[in-house]
């Protein structure tokens, strides 16, 4: 990968999981025993930290966790891959956001419950807050955010990094139908899923021809640039030319592979596109490699633990 030009800002959500495998789910009431369990570090915030700073590239976090036994170890996760962590605040008398999951092994279906907890804390007086961290990036300067906090200090980050000149990109995922879209007008970058996109555009995107749409659809709504993930199909790259109404549209196919864990592959796209733009790749080589990037992603079980590092992916001859 090219030398790292550009630090990336991510301002967004640090949730911890816990995962139950059972041999079925309980019913109400019931209480049943539990076949393994695991916890990892997640949220879509620290997920795409995580991604981007794998690859190298300069990362900082702002994002709270509560004053109980998550916070280290989600601190932790994001620190051993080189994200830097000091605008990540302890909220005292609060928890760390929490994915309880339960995951029936008999169909592989899951049931999740997220308490966001101290995510809930983070508020547009957190993004005023947190100026000089996205300040001292610049124009030279990502903001990453996701929709995992409150809308109001997503868009206030978003407002602050427009002012300051720095390229905004929005996953607005996990995908919710109430989303604020008013922040769109501060966004550079868009890049939804297939759900993501029916909640932004009301366009279901299961295919290119769909993703095109929706993508055409949310460029009228203020980023310069829109993809659109397709799951085993890759992903679609929409690019407004600066000054002039043409889009220019390109599909990037993923190579067929055997999923076994697809979680936190969108994260895992995010992170790296953001990377590898940052490093000074153009955007749709950036889109081409960040599409294979997380294709590998999805042949490791687990979400952070399933990213590939810069050294990895150089010994794999990528
Ligand atoms: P999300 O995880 O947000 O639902 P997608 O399912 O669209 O996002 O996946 C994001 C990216 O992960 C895709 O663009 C692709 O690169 C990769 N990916 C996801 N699922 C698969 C799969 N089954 N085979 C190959 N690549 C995949």
């Amino acid at each position: 990968m090219a030398q790292n030009r550009k630090k990336i800002v991510v301002f967004g959500s640090i949730v911890h999981d816990l995962i139950s495998y059972t041999s079925r789910f309980p019913r109400p009431g019931e209480s049943i025993r539990g076949n393994s369990f695991h916890q990892g570090a997640g949220g879509k915030g620290a997920n795409q930290a995580v991604a981007a700073a794998l690859l190298g590239a300069n990362v900082a976090m702002i994002g709270k966790v509560g004053d109980d036994i998550f916070a280290d170890f989600n601190i932790a996760s994001m620190q051993k891959a080189g994200v830097e962590t000091s605008a990540v605040e302890k909220v005292a008398g609060s928890t760390t956001g929490t994915a309880t999951i339960t995951v029936s092994e008999a169909g592989g279906e899951n049931s999740i419950v997220v308490t966001l907890g101290a995510n809930l804390e983070m508020s547009p007086v957190t993004a005023e807050a947190a100026e000089t961290v996205i300040a001292s990036f610049r124009s030279a300067g990502i903001l990453l955010c996701q929709a995992e906090i409150p809308d109001a200090a997503t868009k206030k980050a978003f407002e602050i990094g427009k002012k300051r000149g720095v390229t905004t990109f929005l996953n607005p995922a996990p995908g919710d139908p109430h989303l604020d879209q008013s922040m769109l007008a501060f966004v550079d970058i868009i890049c939804v899923n297939e759900n993501e996109a029916k909640f932004i555009t009301g366009i279901a995107a299961p295919n290119p021809a769909q993703a095109e749409k929706a993508a055409r659809a949310m460029l009228e709504r203020g980023p310069m640039v829109a993809i659109v993930t397709l799951g085993p199909q890759g992903c679609l790259l929409a690019e407004r030319s600066d000054g002039s109404s043409e889009i220019v549209v390109s599909l990037l196919p993923a190579e067929s592979v055997t999923a076994v864990d697809t979680t936190g592959a969108g994260d895992c796209f995010c992170g790296s596109f953001v990377a590898l733009l940052a490093a000074g790749i153009p955007l749709k080589e950036a889109a081409r490699r960040a599409v294979m990037i997380a294709s590998l992603s999805v042949m490791r079980k687990g979400t952070q633990s399933s990213y590939s590092s810069r050294a990895e992916l150089t010994s794999s001859g990528f």
